[in-house]
């Protein structure tokens, strides 16, 4: 991470985990063109103002939509490397077209589009996800120790059945075939885990708090499904995009995931750290229950039905070996990123 100074562009900038991606850049002294909705949305800049005024590189805003052909080109002006975050991660979407896939594939199109015009980028890194690998975990049960790797492709999902994933497997799809097409930029995707830890702007709304409150705030008093959940904190997942930008050897895909765990582990370390005083969920609700009852939830009773009680994992051996990630432990992260909540009054 101790590169001469570039020019970079962090697309969805001021996000859970591109605000880290964004500090680290600044730490390390590289300008960082930062591409937000709304430059004058201070609630959502305010963070990375207060990091770049202490740190050594610079900090510079441009006005992108995913939605807005070519509004990434002026942000990508002299640019050498493309981090390409910016994607809905919304499970509540009313339209998942509209909301979730058009933004994440003509989104992604839309930016390396961009990227095919401007000479000076020379690789991009994009932010996708283990969605992209794995549908539903019926999926798992087909693979060799249930373990998924970067070989792996989602053929699971649709439109209409885990669209965040098939928004996901299709942006990465389509980044691959546009790199496919031309030879000037290298690509290299990081895929991680479901992201827990501390955030850069507490007060953000976004779904890994969104799911990190529930562990404590007495939604899941009663219980908590028998789902798997793979896990990263947020610290390691940036530091995977910096290492892929700046590592030579960095090629392909790169799961980014700590391990596998289930809800109530979660539950257990935070009663580990925090007493009684929380909440936190202690007991296995039956799958019928959950089942029954998952309109009330907002789940769809299919995603109930082909996740609850399968157990799965990824492989994370080409992120230590190539990239040399030494990971934090979830036990760790989820103790931090409650630890922020209390701090912040937020829970
Ligand atoms: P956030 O919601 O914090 O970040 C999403 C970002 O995308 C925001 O900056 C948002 O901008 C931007 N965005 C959404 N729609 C548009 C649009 N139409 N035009 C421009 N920007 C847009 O979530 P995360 O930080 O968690 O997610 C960042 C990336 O990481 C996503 O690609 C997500 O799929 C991926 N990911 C996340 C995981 C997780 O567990 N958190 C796991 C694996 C992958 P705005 O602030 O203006 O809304």
């Amino acid at each position: 991470m101790n590169e001469r100074s570039k020019t970079v562009l962090v697309t969805g900038a001021t996000g859970y985990i591109a605000s880290w991606i964004v500090k680290f850049l600044l730490d390390e002294g590289h300008t960082v063109h930062a591409a937000v909705r709304n430059k004058e949305d201070k609630e959502k800049t305010k963070h990375l103002d207060e990091i770049a005024s202490k740190l050594k590189g610079e900090l510079k805003y441009f006005e992108s939509d995913l939605l807005n052909d070519g509004s990434y080109t002026k942000a990508m002006k002299d640019c050498e490397i493309v981090f390409h975050t910016a994607s809905p991660f919304i499970m509540d979407s009313k339209n998942p077209q509209t909301e979730v896939i058009d933004p994440a594939v003509k989104g992604t199109r839309n930016v390396l589009s961009s990227v095919n015009e401007t000479e000076t980028v020379k690789k991009v890194i994009l932010t996708s996800s283990v969605a992209a690998i794995y549908g539903n975990a019926e999926d798992a049960n087909q693979i060799p120790d249930k373990t998924f790797n970067e070989e792996m492709w989602n053929h699971s999902s649709r439109p209409d059945d885990g669209e965040y994933s098939y928004s996901k497997t299709q942006a990465e799809k389509e980044a691959w075939k546009l790199n496919e097409g031309q030879n000037r930029w290298k690509l290299v995707t990081i895929n991680p885990s479901f992201v827990v830890g501390p955030a850069l702007n507490p007060y953000a709304n976004f779904e890994s708090k969104k799911f990190m409150l529930q562990m404590g705030n007495g939604d899941l008093r009663m219980g908590v499904p028998d789902i798997n959940l793979a896990m990263v904190d947020v610290r390691d997942t940036a530091k995977a995009h910096i290492l892929a930008a700046f590592k030579e050897k960095a090629k392909g895909r790169f799961i980014i995931s700590e391990n596998s765990y289930k809800l109530l582990d979660i539950g257990r370390y935070l009663r580990k750290k925090f007493g009684e005083k929380y909440p936190t969920p202690r007991f296995i609700t039956p799958k019928f229950l959950v089942w029954l009852f998952s309109p009330m939830l907002g789940v769809k009773r299919t995603f109930i039905k082909k996740n609850v009680g399968y157990d799965f994992y990824f492989d994370n051996n080409k992120s230590i070996k190539d990239l040399g990630l030494k990971y934090i432990s979830v036990e760790e992260s989820t103790s931090d990123f409650f630890q922020q909540f209390i701090e912040y009054d937020l829970i």
